[in-house]
């Protein structure tokens, strides 16, 4: 279908094209070429962390933690079940429980009062999913974690230089792992990181990531051979991938300002709706967001759907997010819910994601809420807080 606004729209930042070129001239297109060493160079020096390695996609880097933290059938990792199901899937790999915690309902964050009590003597690792680029109380989630000895693994794929109280998100955990899939903030079609902030998972992390060798300690002559000494895979992407990438990386904070532009003016416009207690607008309490998504939350599942449909009719590509793990098909398979999940299941069937995508227009923002106004407020009736 041809939208008038699309959902979502992959974009060109400015040189990804020439240094694929490049890439290409100076003849190394697998893994941890020129480029790629830039990317992780950077990522690592701008979010402070010991070591950034490029992936295939943030689920590769999911699945990199999950073999690192070393869990195993019995051990339970806590996580919300409002999250993309590559956040369990990772874990699930490995035999280990997803045990699935509500979600606040300002944020639609994990709910960090609800830790202490899905805590138990099996649980080892928690993962906070950063939803809409929005942080997660980290504080709170890293102090408890520290006094019961969990480990913190950072789902940041939505929340590329989003930051809680001045620093950028990804970088709390021992672990942190990025998307850069063409619907997140900065892309290169499919691709990730592994964010590391823990010495001891450093140089173990290198051989995971390539097929359980010691290849990386090869190439900077730490070795004289390499060979097999360890589990892993093939977690790093092509230097094509990286050279694409830096092309977006060194324009990040022009991406970044262009979405939080469109973010901003979603805000401003639509506040009257949320005022006359209409939808509920994005909160982000304790930081700074990245623009990544922006939603409404609709009173009911009826209006979200007559909402979607209508704004369809418009030409408006408006998505839904998402069916709650718990409740999904393998969620009841492989993982729990720790309790009743009321946020979480009122949630998934009011939220409405609307178009958001760098170089979207500010006429292309206005006929958007334009629309949403006509829906709620159409001609000679009052409630729209006078709009
Ligand atoms: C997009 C996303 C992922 C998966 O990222 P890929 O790079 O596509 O693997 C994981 N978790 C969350 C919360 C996401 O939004």
């Amino acid at each position: 279908m041809n939208f008038k606004v699309p959902f979502n729209r992959p974009f060109i930042a400015g040189r990804e094209l020439h240094y694929i070129t490049q890439a290409v001239r100076q003849g190394h297109l697998s893994g941890d070429g020129y480029y790629s060493k830039r990317c992780q160079q950077w990522l690592a020096e701008n979010f402070g962390v010991r070591q950034a390695l490029l992936t295939h996609s943030c689920t590769a880097a999911l699945e990199m933690a999950a073999l690192l933290c070393e869990v195993g059938p019995g051990d339970e990792v806590i996580m919300p079940s409002f999250t993309f199901s590559s956040t369990a899937t990772a874990f699930v790999l490995r035999g280990a429980t997803p045990v699935f915690v509500d979600i606040r309902p300002d944020t639609l964050n994990l709910d960090e009062k609800l830790l202490e009590q899905a805590l138990t003597p099996r649980t080892k690792v928690i993962v906070p999913v950063h939803y809409a680029g929005v942080p997660c109380e980290m504080d709170v989630i890293m102090d408890l974690a520290s006094r019961h000895d969990v480990l913190v693994v950072e789902d940041a794929a939505q929340a590329f230089f989003s930051t809680y109280k001045g620093k950028k998100l990804g970088s709390f955990g021992q672990l942190g792992c990025l998307s850069f899939h063409e619907t997140k903030n900065i892309i290169s079609g499919e691709g990730g990181a592994l964010l590391l902030n823990d010495p001891r998972f450093v140089g173990r992390a290198e051989i995971i990531r390539e097929k359980g060798t010691n290849r990386s300690q090869f190439f900077r002559g730490q070795v004289d051979k390499y060979t097999w000494v360890d589990v892993g895979s093939s977690y790093l992407p092509s230097e094509l991938i990286g050279a694409f990438l830096w092309g977006q990386i060194e324009e990040a904070e022009r991406i970044i300002a262009d979405r939080r532009r469109s973010f901003d003016a979603y805000l401003e416009a639509l506040r009257p709706l949320q005022d006359a207690g209409h939808v509920q607008l994005p909160n982000i309490p304790d930081g700074v967001s990245n623009g990544h998504l922006f939603y409404i939350v609709t009173d009911s599942l009826q209006t979200r759907e007559a909402l979607s449909a209508y704004l369809l009719g418009y030409g408006i590509s408006a998505i839904f997010h998402y069916v709650p793990l718990h409740s999904s098909p393998a969620g009841t398979r492989y993982g729990r819910a720790a309790g009743e999940l009321p946020v979480t299941v009122a949630t998934a069937d009011r939220l409405l994601r609307l178009p958001l995508f760098f170089g979207m227009r500010e006429e292309d923002v206005a006929y958007v809420t334009g629309r949403l106004f006509d829906f709620y407020c159409p001609k000679g009736k009052g409630g729209c807080g006078g709009v």
